[in-house]
Formats: C-alpha cells, structure tokens, sequence
C-alpha cells in the first residue's frame, strides 16, 4: 500500500495512541499518502450525542494537529472525515464542515436512519427490510457525490439467505460503480476477524466490476502497518478479479 484514507484518532473516543506516532508509523509501513479520516462531528437537535465519534468543538483541534504534522513529516496528509449520511441532518452537517478545509470524506453507515431512530448496522440480523433500508440509503449517500469512497461497504450484517443478500447488495454495487466510487476493503474486519469482507458482498462487486481500495481503518499506530491483513485484503481482491486502485481521486466538499 502507498496510500490510506481511514486514520482515526484519540478524539473519537475508541482509537488510542498519538497523532504523531500514526505518522512515524505510516512512513515505517512506507505508506505515501496518510488520509485522516476520524469519526465526524455530528450535528443532532435535542441535546442527543453519539459517544463514537468527536464533539464539534474538536473539530479546528483535530484539523491543526494534522497540519503541524504536515510541516514536520515528509508525507501526505489530507484531512478527512469518516462520515454517515444520516438523511435528516446531514445537509447541515455539510454546510458545517464547508467552513473547514476539510479535503475529502469516506462514507461509513455505521448506522440506518439518523442514528437514534435505527440499529447499529453491523448488528445481525434477519430482518430484510433492515438490510433494504441500508442499501436504500448508501445509494441516496453516493448520489450526494460527496463521498470520495464507501468504506466497510459490507458492514451490514445479515444472516439470512445468501441470494436475498445478493440480489439486495446488486443496485449498491451498480451504484457505486455509476458513481465513479471506490469500495473499501477494510483491513480491520480482516485482522479482527468480524463479519467483514463479506465475501458474497465481493462476488457482487466483482459483477459489477466496482473499483476496490484497501482501507486500514487504523484505530492505532500499529493498524498501519499490518502487512498480513494487507496481503489478505489483496489476496480477497485477486481472487474475485477486482482492481485495486493504489490512491483515490478525492472529491471535494466545498463549492
Ligand atoms: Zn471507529
Ligand atoms: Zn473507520
């Protein structure tokens, strides 16, 4: 790998470690390219709060860290964010962030709904209209074209019938690739053994010819440089004939 978008950060809540031992990190793992992307902010009424993701308030925080960094290390460093399409408030998420330089976003739907209405959605399930609506949604979110990738793409978790699966996760596939947009193969699914790659999710993909990039999700210094899970996540590429794309074209938020 010469490129990752998916580096989180301490202000998530969930990811350990200093900013700038990611970096020295990356350039051990001989990575040219270190993309930010941590949990955004979000912008809910009524006082509710996610516990995953960091406060609005740390936003310019997160956002100058990384750009003391850039003067220091010969690497890469654009500013992203790993952000939900949550139908009800993301229009004034964007107008939010518009304000800051961010470069570019990956979209990752942890969650169906707006978050507080809907189940996590790599909680498992039998329900199909659960597994409807994530695909329903991850379309509406490509069509902003605001995303620059769909990360952990096959995070929703059915245990149902493989072709229900299948032919529900087809549009997704034939979305992105209209779109132009890269799906991830996440690399923390593949060290932590969790129900992603999908690989029924793959075979769709490979159908409709999507482009893939690899994504560490690094949530620490050291899921930068994981050179087993990389090779895994090729090897999964390789064997349903995808391309992997060595960087991504970002797409830009502003105006
Ligand atoms: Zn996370
Ligand atoms: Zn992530």
């Amino acid at each position: 790998m010469i490129a990752n978008y998916h580096t989180h950060t301490h202000r998530c809540n969930h990811a350990v470690g200093r900013e700038e031992e990611y970096v020295q990190e990356a350039l051990k793992a001989g990575l040219q390219i270190l993309g930010w992307a941590d949990h955004t902010p979000y912008i809910f009424p009524d006082g509710y709060y996610s516990h995953f993701r960091m406060r609005p308030a740390q936003l310019p925080g997160y956002i100058q860290t990384i750009q003391e960094l850039r003067s220091k290390y010969p690497i890469e460093m654009p500013i992203g964010l790993e952000t939900e399409y949550y139908p009800k408030h993301f229009p004034r998420l964007i107008e939010f962030l518009r304000d800051f330089p961010i470069d570019y976003l990956i979209l990752g739907q942890h969650f169906i709904g707006n978050e507080y209405d809907a189940p996590y959605s790599g909680l498992v399930t039998d329900d199909r209209e659960t597994v409807r609506q994530y695909c329903r949604q991850s379309m509406e979110a490509m069509n902003t074209g605001l995303f620059t990738y769909f990360a952990h793409p096959d995070l929703i978790h059915y245990n149902g019938d493989r072709k229900f699966y299948m032919d529900a996760l087809r549009p997704v596939c034939a979305e992105a690739k209209s779109c132009g947009i890269p799906l991830e193969i996440n690399l923390l699914g593949i060290r932590e053994g969790r129900h992603y790659p999908n690989r029924s999710f793959w075979e769709v993909a490979a159908e409709a010819d999507c482009d893939v990039i690899l994504g560490c999700d690094a949530h620490s210094p050291q899921g930068l440089n994981d050179p087993k899970a990389e090779k895994e996540g090729l090897a999964l590429a390789k064997e349903f004939g995808l391309t992997v794309l060595e960087k991504a074209d970002l797409r830009s938020i502003h105006r």
